[in-house]
């Protein structure tokens, strides 16, 4: 195989997915992430259908179950936290949920000894010559490699560098999310408890094994110009656009101050013409993000890692051929799941007064609905909205 010198920027889910499948066919990753270690934090992520075969062939399945959520209820509440409507636990996680935090760190642990892990630097430059890439870094000195693949998420900067401005490719689907480790005050056991206003959600819910909680912060509003490094505005925002809101919210936004995690962004896409450009790609968020909403992110990028993977060997690694026969595998999957987010916004984060109401019945009389069924099955549909391939490996 050739090209077999890959630099992978990123070390959040897709990165070591795609090191892990990349070692495993004969290659030799570097991994370069801009945190000076393994970030923990977010909420938690669900699999889905075809996600669950490929953790299963990276042998990683029951690791993941034993850190599963195995979350309950869901109960929604109004300002006195009197019940309103109790969802089951179905309803909100996938057929395997697990905090995100530990599925990078069982993602890297699987891959530390065998991949080469530099935290703390970033990629400043990429030039794609014929016969290899130069890249620039903000500390370390430049290096050559093979192929370069941008794993960095959302705001990806190997996709600035090489496809041009985020904001070419980025659709806003109108709301901004915020969530952090909490102490678990309410005494949670594997259950959650939200509250609305109209455009607001609140939310908390216990995380490993009430030993904590996640708080969650929702808010409906067109773009913000923020700066995404500068975490103590990005407090600011929330604390601003929740101010005045009932129920636990002062407490949870006391809570924040000290939080060791706090995650901030905007419910946003990547909708990208081509996922490659010469002899650098793109994987999981960076190519096309699906956005909270959809459930769908950590299946597309556990996927879209392995597919990428799969696909370089089995084209003995001529990136071109590669490359093609990655985005002809998951396009019509990632247009699948990013479908599923749009529209869900108001269900989630109901506008008005009458919204709430309206979706709390909805959910109240769930259960007696016909379409019940198909409502429940369109997120499995979509995890499964791929055939997976199988790929010879050149490494157990
Ligand atoms: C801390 C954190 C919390 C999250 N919380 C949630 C959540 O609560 N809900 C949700 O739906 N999604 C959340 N996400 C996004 C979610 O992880 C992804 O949608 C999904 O898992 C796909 O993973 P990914 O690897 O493509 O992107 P990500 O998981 O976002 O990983 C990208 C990685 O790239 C790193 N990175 C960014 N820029 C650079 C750079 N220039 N150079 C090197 N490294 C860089 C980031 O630090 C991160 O580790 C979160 C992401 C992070 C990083």
């Amino acid at each position: 195989m050739t090209n077999r010198r890959v630099l992978i920027s990123g070390a959040g889910v897709a990165g070591p997915a795609l090191a892990f499948w990349l070692h495993r066919h004969g290659c030799t990753p570097t991994v370069v992430e801009r945190a000076p270690e393994l970030r923990d934090g977010g909420y938690a992520v669900d699999f889905r259908g075809a996600s669950l075969r490929v953790l299963d062939r990276m042998g990683l399945l029951e690791q993941v179950e034993a850190a599963a959520t195995r979350m309950g209820e869901v109960t929604y509440v109004d300002s006195e936290d009197r019940p309103l409507v109790v969802t089951p636990p179905t309803f909100q996680s996938g057929e395997l949920e697990i905090m995100r935090g530990d599925l990078s760190r069982i993602l890297h642990e699987a891959t530390m000894d065998d991949v080469e892990y530099v935290f703390g630097d970033a990629i400043t430059g990429v030039l794609d010559r014929d016969d290899g890439v130069t890249v620039t870094f903000e500390h370390g000195a430049p290096r050559e490699f093979d192929l370069v693949i941008g794993a960095d998420g959302l705001h990806s900067t190997v996709r600035s560098l090489v496809f041009g401005d985020e904001s070419w490719y980025r659709r806003d689907l109108g709301y901004h999310v915020s969530i952090f480790t909490v102490p678990n005050h309410l005494g949670l056991d594997h259950a959650g408890r939200f509250y609305n206003e109209p455009n607001r959600t609140v939310g908390v819910y216990s995380a490993r094994d009430n030993a904590e909680a996640k708080a969650l912060f929702w808010f409906g509003s067109p773009p913000i110009d923020y700066d995404p490094r500068d975490v103590e505005q990005q407090r600011r925002i929330v604390e601003e656009t929740f101010e005045g809101v009932g129920w636990e919210t002062s407490t949870l936004l006391e809570a924040m101050r000290e939080a060791p995690d706090f995650y901030f962004d905007s419910a946003s896409q990547i909708v990208l013409d081509s996922y490659s450009r010469g002899r650098v790609a793109l994987v999981g968020d960076a190519a096309y993000c699906a956005a909270p909403l959809s459930g769908m992110g950590t299946s597309l990028a556990i996927v879209g890692a392995y597919v990428l993977a799969g696909e370089l060997a089995a084209a003995g690694g001529d990136h071109r051929r590669a490359f093609g026969a990655y985005e002809t595998e998951m396009r019509g999957f990632a247009e699948v799941c990013q479908k599923l987010a749009q529209g869900n916004g108001k269900w989630f984060v109901p506008p008005t007064r009458g919204w709430i109401r309206m979706r709390n019945l909805n959910y109240k009389l769930l259960p007696y609905l016909p379409w019940r069924k198909v409502i429940e099955e369109l997120p499995l549909k979509a995890g499964n909205a791929i055939t997976l391939k199988e790929y010879a490996t050149a490494r157990a």
